[in-house]
């Protein structure tokens, strides 16, 4: 296979980032990268999916890993992996042996050592420019789960489960194969069910995921449900309002700079300051546009709110309202032009997962969830037009047509960055609506 033909392929079998946003895999192929990193950081607390991953299917990832890296012409794999998880860190080395085209770079158990910028600087001392893109330092990165679809795909099976940690307050945390399109509700309750009443459902990781309901369902994205108390300080920092925020900003920063300290993308050498957006934002201060400007330049890991800030403020919040309301306003941002040299100190400032954890009150709910690689039934599924960055796949499908688990059931949109949606079970449409597709069993 060549590099179109490997392109073409993740199109067709509908190939995104399998958390984050869900770039579309294609779209981030590279043929001038000398290095594909596989991201197995897992950083977020309680996630749990990707190490699991490896420990069962190592073989099919460094083999699919070494495959694409030669279709593309890189020099080396590099697997970013993490030194405690010692049962994956063991099947790579059984796997690799002494291999001199796929080596392992172990990480320390640090948040967030899965950012992409963070994980290319640690495992090559690259450091990509502020709003540049890994291409711009030759290296394309690519998480566990994604190269595991590439391998299906290779074998003719285009991505229509997703594997998801369902933890925190249920009877027995566990990590599915579910199809794309089931509801939570029905993977809570395989996990023996919830242990509280109410609970508020988390989707996605503590630092970066989402306020979701039992009735949203499983996308391409959707890495663990994590299930919680309405009251638990994770779920009421998501809660959070950034009119309040900014009360509380102008009422208690004590412009002590921890936040800016400890900021990872800061530690790069990325000219976002979230002290000095502090100051001016609570001192509604427009003289001084650089802050607003470089909140850009935010992750939004989340680690200034989560663990640096003494006062409990949210940087993250604010600068998030800020990039959104400049996005959305259209205007366009000048390049950075300055400067970009990471910090010496950044080993001493990182953020120790255990005590993340600790802070974040979740050492309760870190009990082991294991993977299940046999798919999961679900009765029924509402398959989303849009699970990725770009545009809506298009319907190819009618009421009432039958479909086999596999088949296309919206195709990508030519015009932009799109990937073909497949059906996830055998059924029949029962409805098509302007943003997903429902399938019965
Ligand atoms: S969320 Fe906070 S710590 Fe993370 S990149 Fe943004 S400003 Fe820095
Ligand atoms: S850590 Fe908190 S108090 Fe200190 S500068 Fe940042 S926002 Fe203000």
């Amino acid at each position: 296979m060549d590099f179109d033909g490997l392109k073409q392929l993740m199109r067709d079998n509908g190939i995104v980032g399998c958390g984050g946003a869900g770039f579309p895999s294609y779209a981030k192929l590279n043929d001038k990268a000398d290095t594909l990193i596989i991201n197995c950081a897992e950083c977020e607390p309680l996630l749990r999916l990707h190490r699991q991953l490896i420990e069962v299917r190592a073989k099919e990832i460094v083999e699919t890993a070494s495959f694409i890296a030669k279709t593309i012409g890189a020099k080396e794999v590099v697997i970013g992996i993490k030194a405690a998880y010692k049962k994956a860190v063991a099947a790579l080395r059984n796997q690799i042996g002494d291999s001199n085209f796929v080596r392992i770079h172990l990480l320390p158990e640090v948040y967030p050592a899965g950012d992409e910028l963070v994980l290319i600087y640690e495992t090559t001392k690259r450091v990509i420019r502020p709003g540049q893109l890994p291409a711009s330092v030759n290296v394309l990165v690519y998480n566990v789960e994604t190269i595991y679809n590439v391998y299906r795909a290779l074998h003719g099976h285009p991505v229509t489960h997703k594997f998801v940690t369902v933890t925190g307050e249920v009877n027995q945390p566990e990590t599915f194969y579910a199809p794309i399109g089931s509801k939570i509700f029905g993977l809570v309750k395989r996990s023996g069910g919830q242990k509280i009443d109410d609970p508020a459902f988390l989707i996605g990781g503590p630092m970066m995921g989402f306020l979701g309901s039992d009735q949203d369902v499983v996308t391409k994205t959707t890495n663990a449900i994590i299930v919680l108390p309405k009251d638990h300080p994770v779920v009421l920092r998501k809660k959070m309002k950034p009119r309040i925020d900014l009360k509380r900003a102008m009422a208690a920063c004590s412009q002590c700079s921890y936040c800016t300290d400890m900021c990872p993308r800061h530690m790069l050498g990325h000219p976002i300051d979230p002290a000095a957006f502090m100051r001016v934002v609570s001192n509604q201060d427009a003289h001084n546009v650089g802050p607003y400007l470089n909140a850009r330049y935010c992750s939004s890991c989340g680690v200034c709110e989560a663990y640096a800030c003494h006062q409990g403020l949210s940087p993250r919040i604010l600068l998030g309202f800020v990039k959104n309301n400049i996005r959305a306003s259209g205007i366009k941002y000048p390049d950075y032009d300055g400067p970009v040299v990471p910090d010496e100190e950044m080993d001493f400032r990182r953020v120790p997962l255990k005590r993340l954890v600790a802070r974040l009150d979740l050492e309760k709910y870190a009990d082991p969830a294991p993977i299940y690689e046999e798919p999961i039934n679900a009765k029924e599924v509402d398959i989303k037009l849009l699970q990725h960055v770009g545009k809506k796949a298009i319907p190819v499908v009618k009421i009432n047509d039958h479909v086999k688990e596999g088949d296309i059931i919206a195709h990508y949109d030519d015009t932009s960055l799109s990937v073909n949606i497949h059906a996830s079970i055998d059924g029949t449409v029962s409805e098509i609506t302007s943003t997903y597709i429902r399938i019965r069993k």
